[in-house]
């Protein structure tokens, strides 16, 4: 049984950010990951990076990278991980990361998840919180219908959601084991699921 004294203790050290908040994003599509993020960074004046807005933006833009992009994007397929990867690098380098930052759909594969550890090892970081947002398929796809974006058609919603089970919904079990992981409820007012994140980060 735990000694409720050691609660006690670990609750009021704050130690867990005292570099900063370095926050994680997991869900699946449409579970809010970005209006919840914008609600947070916001609030803390964090930084948000979001792989989807980066390759979306590439893709209006007509660059390499959003004519490699964007087909996939289209199918609802994952960008290769070296791709991902390399984007996120070089935006964590920056000075608005420096203290802290909010990824949002990144990372979506074990080897990103890996990468990411190496770069922020690096810099002498590490991931302070992994908020995993839980959310039924069923309210998913509700969702969706509604978002209206132009990856959101039944098909490709269909196809993220299996790509999030089989590729991304592992990395829950890769952050638990890092002691990192947060699973907080996603469905309720935007509110109700804003208090359970902040809960969760221990602000
Ligand atoms: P999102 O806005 O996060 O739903 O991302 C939209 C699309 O961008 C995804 O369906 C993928 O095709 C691509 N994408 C975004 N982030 C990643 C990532 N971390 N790894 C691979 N593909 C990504």
């Amino acid at each position: 049984m735990l000694k409720p004294t050691a609660h006690i203790a670990e609750v009021h050290s704050g130690k867990p950010f005292a570099g900063g908040l370095n926050l994680i994003f997991l869900g699946p599509p449409g579970a809010g990951k970005g209006t919840q993020a914008q609600m947070l960074i916001k609030e803390f004046n964090l930084p948000q990076i979001s792989t989807g807005e980066i390759l979306r933006e590439a893709v209006r833009q007509g660059t390499p990278l959003g004519q490699q992009a964007g087909p996939l994007m289209a199918e609802g397929k994952l960008v290769p991980d070296e791709i991902v990867i390399g984007i996120v690098n070089e935006r964590l380098t920056a000075d608005d990361c420096q203290n802290g930052f909010v990824l949002d759909g990144f990372p979506r594969t074990v080897p990103q998840a890996q990468a990411l550890t190496k770069a922020l090892a690096a810099q002498g970081k590490r991931i302070d919180k992994v908020i995993s947002l839980e959310v039924p398929n069923e309210v998913i796809v509700e969702r969706m219908k509604a978002r209206g974006r132009a990856d959101d058609t039944p098909e490709t919603v269909l196809k993220r959601l299996e790509i999030y089970a089989r590729d991304t919904a592992p990395l829950k079990n890769f952050y638990a084991r890092e002691g990192s992981l947060a699973k907080v409820e996603g469905v309720g007012t935007l509110e109700e699921i804003y208090a359970g994140i902040k809960h969760a980060i221990g602000r």
